[in-house]
């Protein structure tokens, strides 16, 4: 019976916990994946888009400013003329960075090429100077510009794009390249404007990995091939258009977004760190379980005390009689077996009463047999008055009683029967606002050496009987 409890309690448990485990972990799954999907199919991929733009915006300027420089015909005429007043070229160039605020302006020729900037003449380029490239490159190209990006080394938080047009003269002869350097503010202030107000990183990595351009609290970061954790994913980044992936990054889930940006042949990087979101979604788990598992230890608690009170009264109802709440005789082994056991540890004798109500059939004739029941009911309640705590009363047969008595010799067994006789004899039992008298017989038996239960059960009986024949209302003891 108990362990069947037990198994029903630990069952519950497992069940609750089940229960309530999963529905907690479901629900921050779910919520957990809306967040994951929103950083990474809208947050990210909208930061990008517009950072995106931004540079395409910030790129419209310089084009048109170096178209308007290749379609001027003061510079046409002057290379077509023989280069003949370099201080008026410095002027013009001068002119164009004054009025439209850019970082340079320069024209190469293609004839001499000599390299004019505002300040003067700075060189002549060179196809063996590697500064020079561009200048070659663009000699062969067949789009009328390109679009050149320049990081300073030194500070990766700055960039300038220089647009190189190509010039022709009024026959459509290729006679150099013209064309500004813009430092690109907007694409700068965009990236702190991110970091600051959502925390996300911005940086652009060229076709390599190689960071080349940053705001001014990213991290030290040269090669995304060289950094822990994105390592991995670099090859996948730096392959395909746009990708986004979630690596770990200083114990936090990172959402990467890349986007490949054709002008400038440079991905750019967007990365959001785990946020306030996810942990709050973590905590309310925690919140979750831990009021799943207080409800449950409250639930498996109640169940146990119900089943143990459910348990108790089944047990009581099992072993005593419904009518006079004594013991019955199916208890009868196990109480013996206990009173026997207590008498023996204080080496004290164990006595038996067993006694029998007076012509109780004439009660139940003549008064009826609810009568009879309140006269057994009397009779309980006198009997417990006059045993100790101890004592067992069972409920023998209909009207037959036995006491059992533990520590209580022979002497002091009748001392207790005589005082139940007299007070059983000397009460009223009242019903219906009528009453009635009744006497007990008793006979009285204490325990032998080597006695049985049952044996020493007889022998009280025995003598019951002979307390009858005497005329009943009689106490009899066993030798
Ligand atoms: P004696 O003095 O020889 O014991 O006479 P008696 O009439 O008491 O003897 P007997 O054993 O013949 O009668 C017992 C009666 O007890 C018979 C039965 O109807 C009655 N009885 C047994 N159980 C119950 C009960 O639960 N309620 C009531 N009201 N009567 C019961
Ligand atoms: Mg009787
Ligand atoms: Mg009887």
């Amino acid at each position: 019976m108990r362990n069947r409890k037990l198994r029903f309690v630990a069952l519950l448990t497992t069940l609750l916990l089940i229960g309530f485990l999963s529905t907690s972990y479901i629900s921050y799954f779910v919520a957990h994946e809306s967040i994951v999907s929103q950083v990474e199919k809208t947050t990210l991929p909208l930061t990008s888009d517009n950072i995106y733009s931004e540079i395409q915006q910030d790129l419209l300027r310089p084009i048109f400013i170096s178209s308007i420089m290749a379609q001027d015909t003061f510079v046409r005429d002057w290379v077509i003329n023989g280069e003949k007043d370099e201080s008026a070229m410095i002027r013009f160039l001068k002119e164009i960075q004054v009025q439209y605020g850019t970082v340079t302006s320069f024209f190469v020729s293609e004839k001499t090429r000599k390299y004019y900037h505002s300040t003067g003449v700075l060189k002549v380029v060179n196809k063996i100077n590697k500064q020079d490239e561009w200048y070659f490159r663009v000699q062969g190209m067949l789009q009328d510009y390109e679009i050149n990006v320049d990081v300073d080394t030194a500070d990766k938080t700055s960039l300038t794009i220089f647009i190189n047009h190509r010039i022709y003269d009024y026959e459509g002869q290729y006679i150099g390249a013209i064309g500004v350097g813009l430092a690109v503010e907007a694409v700068k202030t965009l990236i702190e404007n991110y970091k600051n107000r959502y925390g996300r990183q911005i940086y652009f990595v060229d076709k390599e990995g190689n960071l080349t351009l940053r705001g001014i609290s990213h991290n030290g970061m040269e090669n995304i091939r060289q950094e822990d954790g994105l390592s991995i994913f670099a090859t996948k980044i730096l392959t395909s258009p746009s990708s986004s992936v979630i690596y770990e990054k200083d114990d936090m889930k990172t959402y990467l977004n890349s986007r490949f940006v054709p002008e400038f042949k440079w991905y750019l990087i967007v990365e959001q760190q785990e946020d306030a979101a996810e942990l709050r979604i973590q905590n309310t788990l925690m919140m979750n379980l831990f009021v799943s598992t207080i409800f449950s230890i409250i639930i498996v608690f109640l169940v146990n005390l119900i089943i143990g009170r459910y348990q108790h009264k089944l047990e009581t109802m099992a072993t005593t009689d419904k009518l006079t709440g004594a013991a019955n005789r199916q208890v009868f082994d196990v109480l013996f077996t206990q009173a026997y056991n207590q008498s023996k540890r204080r080496e004290g004798k164990l006595s038996a009463i067993m006694m029998d109500i007076d012509y109780f059939k004439q009660v139940n004739d003549t008064y009826g047999h609810p009568t009879g029941d309140v006269v057994l009911k009397t009779l309980t309640h006198i009997v417990k008055d006059n045993v100790r705590e101890s004592d067992i009363l069972f409920r023998w047969g209909g009207e037959e009683f036995l006491i059992i008595l533990p520590e209580c010799n022979l002497e002091k067994a009748s001392k207790v029967a005589e005082n139940i006789r007299q007070a059983v004899e000397n009460h009223d039992v009242k019903f219906a606002g009528n009453s009635l008298s009744i006497t007990l017989s008793l006979g009285i038996a204490t325990m032998l050496e080597n006695e049985t239960a049952n044996e020493l059960v007889n022998r009280s009986d025995k003598v019951l009987y002979q307390a009858k024949q005497k005329g009943r209302n009689r106490i009899e003891v066993a030798d």
